[in-house]
C-alpha cells in the first residue's frame, strides 16, 4: 500500500486509536512516554525507560569514522575513516547512528518494528537527530527506507517512515515518505552473511517516478531502524544516484558496532 494513500493513513489511524486505548495512555503520554518503551511498565518520570535499562544503552559518540560513523577506541583526526571504509568506500557518503545495537537497543527497535510503540518517537527521534546533526543541518529531503508493499500491508506500519516523520518534525527538513519504493519483495536479512545480504537486496529499490524531480540534485537523507552492513543502505543510496541525487547520508537509530561489522 502506498503510505501516502488514504488507505494507509486510515490504517495507521485506527491502529493509533487501539493504542490511545491502553490505560494510562493518554494526551501526556503520547508527547513523552510515562511507560517504559521496553517492559512497558510505568516509569517514575518523565523518561523512556528504567533507569537500569537507561544506564544499559550505549550511544555513540565521537570519535568516529567519519564515513560509516563507526566508533574509534582512541582519539583521532575528525576527518579519519575507518579500515575498512578505506579498503572499500560504501556507496553513501556518510552514515550516524544514535546508538550502539545490543540487548536493549534492539528491544526498542522490536517495540517499534513488531509492537508498533509510536510513543516513543519523539525520544528516539531526538536522539537520531542529535547524532546526525551534522548530516541533518545538509538535508534538503529525508526519505525512509520502504516496506515492500506485502509487508506493509501485513505489518500496517513502516517503522522506518515513522522515525524519518521525526526526524522531519523536529529538525524541519522536507519529508518524503514514498520517495522510494521497494520493488523486490526480499526474505528477512537476519541470519545473512554480509555477501547474502548485498545479493538478497540488489535491485530491490527504486525511485517513484512521480518523485524522481523532488529527489534529482537534492541532498537526501536516508533513514532505517538499524545499520547492519550497510547493505540495504547501499542498495537505496544506488537507487537515489541513479535518480540524481546530489548525495545520500544515512541516519539510523541504531547500528552494529565495529567497521560496517558481522551481521546479526
Ligand atoms: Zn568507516
Amino acid at each position: 500500500m502506498d503510505q501516502s494513500s488514504p488507505d494507509y493513513v486510515a490504517t495507521s489511524r485506527r491502529k493509533d486509536k487501539a493504542r490511545r486505548k491502553r490505560p494510562g495512555a493518554g494526551l501526556a503520554g503520547l508527547i513523552w512516554p510515562q511507560r517504559s518503551l521496553i517492559t512497558n511498565r510505568e516509569v517514575a518520570g518523565p523518561g523512556a525507560l528504567e533507569p537500569e535499562l537507561w544506564a544499559k544503552l550505549q550511544f555513540l559518540s565521537d570519535p568516529l569514522c567519519a564515513r560509516c560513523g563507526s566508533p574509534f577506541e582512541i582519539a583521532v583526526d575528525e576527518a579519519q575513516e575507518c579500515g575498512a571504509c578505506l579498503a572499500h568506500p560504501p556507496v553513501y557518503d556518510r552514515a550516524r547512528a544514535a546508538l550502539v545495537y545490543g540487548d536493549v537497543s534492539r528491544d526498542l527497535v522490536l517495540g517499534l518494528k513488531y509492537q508498533g510503540r509510536r510513543d516513543g518517537l519523539s525520544v528516539l527521534g531526538g536522539w537520531m537527530a542529535s547524532a546526525g546533526r551534522d548530516l541533518l543541518s545538509d538535508a534538503d529531503l529525508i526519505v525512509p527506507v520502504p516496506l515492500h508493499y506485502f509487508r506493509l500491508v501485513r505489518r500496517g506500519f513502516n517503522q522506518s517512515a515513522w522515525l524519518a516523520a521525526a526526524l522531519s518534525r523536529s529538525s524541519g527538513v522536507k519529508l518524503s515518505v514514498d520517495a522510494l519504493k521497494r520493488v523486490k519483495a526480499t526474505p528477512i536479512q537476519g541470519g545473512l552473511s554480509a555477501d547474502g545480504r548485498r545479493r538478497n537486496v540488489q535491485g530491490a529499490f527504486k525511485v517513484r517516478r512521480s518523485r524522481e524531480r523532488l529527489v534529482k540534485d537534492q541532498k537526501i537523507l536516508l533513514v532505517d531502524d538499524v545499520l547492519t552492513t550497510g547493505a540495504t543502505a547501499e542498495a537505496c543510496t544506488r537507487a537515489l544516484r541513479r535518480a540524481g541525487a546530489a548525495c545520500v547520508d544515512v541516519v539510523t537509530l541504531a547500528r552494529v558496532a565495529g567497521p560496517r561489522a558481522a551481521p546479526i
